[in-house]
């Protein structure tokens, strides 16, 4: 997931308690394995182990993985879908706002696209499914602003949850849907996206260039961060953004009965709101933030691979539910939420502990170095109270800070010191 967005994201969790009869879909369903845990624990622990080098951009590592997705895809049978077989090649533009302060203009880099045809009346049609198969690399070259690593701890961000977890949650989806049948089903389209945690590039470069024309494209789902599942509580977002959406869930959750929290809200952090933003539905399957989200702890022994298995298995049941019913989906309108206002949104420089701790305020996990935060003197440790006159209760109240004041203005900072209440002042960048 990319890092600034995700912190603006994440709104209240509903948890959805609509049940309904399990009925045909378990019937349809019953014949098909289910996903091997064996085989995700192997395919996760080969993505993100050190020799992928954080699949960052420029690094072999991240060629690799291509490689392998690709011969995944093929294994299972999928049809190739880029422009040189799997994949779809091409340059980030070097000049991208985006890639301003990164060493990765000009980069070459490749999404990865299998197509499983559909059959009868609705072949026609599509169902995407995606998931962002790059990471941090080595937390440098312009990756530093997106790693939660202080320099101290500072190491190959082998991303396992973000997101070789969704990547074979991807393919396993796709040997899953692969393996069944109907007369009439929509064609899958399965695609890694690259470039993702450097402002969704991947994905906004296969919406302008997709393998079938989106207009045939019914609905979008993502995998980003599904390694982590605990309690049984799966988060969907967009859950809002087709009428059925909802009922498509907790139909196929009858047989998994996990903890669905859906949020309606399409927008968000990850590949799903480049489709959104197209005008098709969308599903952002995830496990919610974590204390070794962009940081190198993010490790492979850390992911939950029975779960990874349920959520391959529920997003299977909805992915085919979706896919074979005789209508399309019933697209809803969301509001995309306002650029901040002037322009460039403030920044303080506090990299935020993600980990509610139980304190009111907001935990500085880390002070990136030049910032706001750095003159200011705040340290690794403190816990913001209060910017200016916004009180913040936790991550959120620094977003709303940095909404409420502009870059320039000097704004008071209260904080907490080892317990001790103190204040400075610091000039938002
Ligand atoms: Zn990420």
């Amino acid at each position: 997931m990319t890092h600034l967005k995700t912190l603006v994201r994440a709104l209240p969790v509903a948890v959805a308690a609509g049940l309904v009869t399990a009925g045909s879909l378990l019937a349809q369903t019953a014949a098909v394995a289910p996903p091997s845990s064996a085989r995700i624990t192997k395919e996760i622990a080969w993505l993100a182990d050190d020799a992928r080098e954080g699949r960052g951009v420029n690094t072999a590592g991240l060629d690799q993985a291509a490689d392998f997705i690709a011969d995944a895809f093929a294994d299972i049978g999928l049809e190739p879908g880029g422009t040189d077989g799997y994949f779809q090649t091409f340059q980030l533009d070097p000049n991208s706002p985006a890639l301003a302060h990164t060493d990765f203009g000009g980069a070459t880099v490749k999404n990865v696209v299998g197509i499983l045809r559909g059959s009868g009346t609705l072949a026609g049609e599509v169902v995407v499914l995606g998931a962002h198969y790059d990471h941090l690399g080595h937390g440098d070259h312009g990756y530093e602003s997106s790693s939660r690593d202080t320099a101290k701890v500072k190491g190959i961000q082998n991303g396992a949850d973000d997101n070789a977890s969704g990547t074979v949650a991807l393919i396993e989806t796709a040997r899953s849907l692969a393996a069944r049948t109907a007369p009439d089903r929509r064609t899958f389209v399965f695609v890694a996206f690259t470039a993702e945690e450097l402002g969704a590039i991947g994905s906004a470069y296969y919406v302008e260039h997709p393998a079938i024309p989106l207009d045939s494209t019914d609905v979008m789902l993502n995998f980003d961060m599904v390694g982590r599942l605990s309690g049984d509580s799966l988060t969907v977002g967009g859950t809002g953004s087709a009428e059925e959406l909802p009922t498509a869930l907790d139909r196929a959750n009858v047989k998994y009965r996990l903890n669905l929290g859906m949020q309606a809200d399409p927008w968000g952090s990850s590949d799903h709101a480049v489709f959104y933003a197209k005008g098709i539905p969308v599903l952002h399957f995830y496990t919610q933030l974590h204390q070794d989200y962009h940081t190198a702890a993010d490790d492979w022994d850390k992911i939950n691979m029975a779960g990874v298995a349920e959520i391959v298995g529920l997003a299977s049941d909805v992915a085919w539910n979706l896919a074979t019913r005789p209508d399309e989906v019933t697209y809803v309108a969301f509001e995309r939420p306002a650029p901040p206002a002037g322009g460039k949104r403030a920044s303080l420089g506090t990299m935020p502990d993600m980990v509610s701790s139980g304190l009111e305020g907001m935990r500085v996990q880390g002070v990136r170095e030049g910032t706001a935060a750095a003159e200011a003197g705040i340290k690794a440790g403190d816990v913001i109270l209060k910017i200016g006159d916004v009180v913040v209760k936790d991550v959120y109240g620094l977003q709303e800070a940095l909404t409420t004041y502009k870059t320039g203005e000097t704004v008071t900072i209260v904080f907490l010191r080892d317990g001790e209440r103190m204040e400075t002042k610091a000039t938002l960048k």
